[in-house]
């Protein structure tokens, strides 16, 4: 188990690399807490294996160090790291039992029988192979087989982390859910410093107690689900997570007041924007947040779809398109309406980052 500390860390894969896009890892100063859940999150090329080998010791980065409880590992390989990892295809021993692949770890350590024994039974106990035990592990499905994966990472006393890359892909959808909890469950249960990534907001949310959302070879915001979610820190965040995503609208800001196409709109940061401030701004806003008014913003109703949980409503302001979230069973007019923001979860960004309240700029 150890506490892993990212220090001025950068990657580029080619030589001599000097503009930020010469990056396949910008800048970043990340710590991982000791037994914490972390999931790496972002679209296809945004860094996330080259970090995650980085990580396990697969990868020397260009600049910077990687700390093991303060120890500095940067040199060292995946073994010497004492890591576990779980890749997308689950890796086996298929002519060997399940006992056999579980106990491969402890017995390659010389570890005594009757110890080798009382581990992969606590184990199997806990990712339910307990039943297949004996059976060829090429009998196994997907599923099954990750889990002699995982059990694998479990089963060694010495791991410092457990790393899972996209652990999920192969599994079948409707089992997905039940590997998902099972590994949170795990995690709950054994405190193990694990890192899990992936490029489905689904799986790092219910799986991570922390997140860290990357986006072309930056970190955008490492938070808990519930920050991501009520206070996106840059708004690829807030698009990325939430469907629909984040509604991001140009705003002008005048005196610390936020318009919308002309109408004035609360907000819980235009304050802290200077008139004239250099760079675009740019209004944030859920669709969970904005709700159907009597009187408030004008705007002009183009389209429900109903997804089942609730009605998606797409509307109008100016020329500038919001959706908002209305519970099922509630009218929605035809052409003209009124919409009402909610100041609190309304917020200012510029160039893409949220202004912070009072201390920015
Ligand atoms: P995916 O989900 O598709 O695996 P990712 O988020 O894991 O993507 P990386 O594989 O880390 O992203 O890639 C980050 C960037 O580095 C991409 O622009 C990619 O093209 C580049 N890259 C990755 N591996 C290499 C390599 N071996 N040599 C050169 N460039 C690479």
């Amino acid at each position: 188990m150890a506490t892993i500390t990212l220090d001025d860390l950068r990657h580029a894969y080619g030589p001599n690399p000097e503009r930020p896009e010469d990056y396949a890892l910008q800048q970043l100063d990340i710590t991982f807490e000791d037994g914490g859940a972390y999931a790496l999150l972002g679209p296809s090329g945004c860094g996330k294996t080259t970090l995650l080998n980085i990580i396990s010791g697969l990868l020397t980065p260009s600049h910077g160090r990687v700390l093991f409880d303060g120890k500095d590992v940067t040199g060292l390989s995946p073994d010497e790291r004492q890591i576990a990892q779980v890749f997308q295809f689950p890796v086996v021993y298929d002519t060997m039992s399940v006992y056999d692949n579980l106990a491969f770890p402890l017995r390659n350590r010389g570890v005594p029988e009757s110890e080798v024994d009382k581990k992969v039974r606590e184990i199997a106990a806990m990712t339910d192979l307990e039943d297949t035990l004996m059976n060829r592990a090429s009998g196994l499905t997907a599923d099954g087989k990750q889990k002699i994966s995982l059990g694998r990472g479990l089963v060694r006393s010495d791991v410092n982390v457990i790393m899972f890359d996209e652990p999920l892909t192969v599994i079948d959808p409707h089992l997905k859910w039940q590997l998902r909890s099972k590994l949170k469950e795990l995690h709950q249960r054994v405190k193990r410093t694990m890192i899990y990534v992936t490029h489905d907001q689904t799986e790092a949310l219910t799986f991570a107690d922390k997140v860290v959302v990357m986006n072309v070879g930056q970190v955008v915001q490492i938070g808990t689900p519930v920050e991501l979610f009520e206070t996106p820190g840059h708004e690829f965040v807030g698009h990325f997570i939430g469907s629909p995503g984040m509604n991001i609208l140009d705003c002008e800001v005048k005196g610390g007041q936020a318009f919308l196409q002309g109408q004035p709109i609360e907000t819980s940061n235009a304050g802290a924007v200077k008139d004239r401030a250099e760079g675009s701004l740019r209004l944030g806003i859920r669709p969970e947040f904005i709700s159907l008014a009597e009187d408030g913003i004008a705007a002009e109703v183009v389209k429900v779809s109903d997804s089942g949980r609730y009605q998606i409503v797409e509307t109008r302001v100016g020329d500038a398109p919001v959706k908002l979230l209305v519970n099922e069973g509630i009218e929605i007019p035809t052409g003209r309406t009124a919409l009402s923001f909610q100041a609190d979860r309304t917020r200012v960004y510029r160039d893409g980052w949220l202004v912070a309240g009072g201390a920015d700029i």
